[in-house]
């Protein structure tokens, strides 16, 4: 079974159009909104997105 939910999907700041749905682990990418011919930068960090360690494992 795949998990296909797992997709972000990145919308346009002004407008909230789509711009495109994908995982991206890190990476910066400027891109022109058709809707509003906004430019709006879309900066993606894996760590800000990713789950939080389950640090209860480490517990001795
Ligand atoms: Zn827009």
């Amino acid at each position: 079974m795949e998990n296909i939910s797992s997709k972000n999907e990145y919308r346009c700041s002004h407008c909230n159009k789509l711009f495109f749905k994908g995982v991206i682990e890190k990476g910066e990418i400027e891109i022109k909104c058709r809707g509003c011919k906004n430019v709006d930068t879309v900066k993606i960090n894996k760590s800000d997105t990713e789950d939080p360690p389950e640090e209860d494992l480490e517990k001795i």
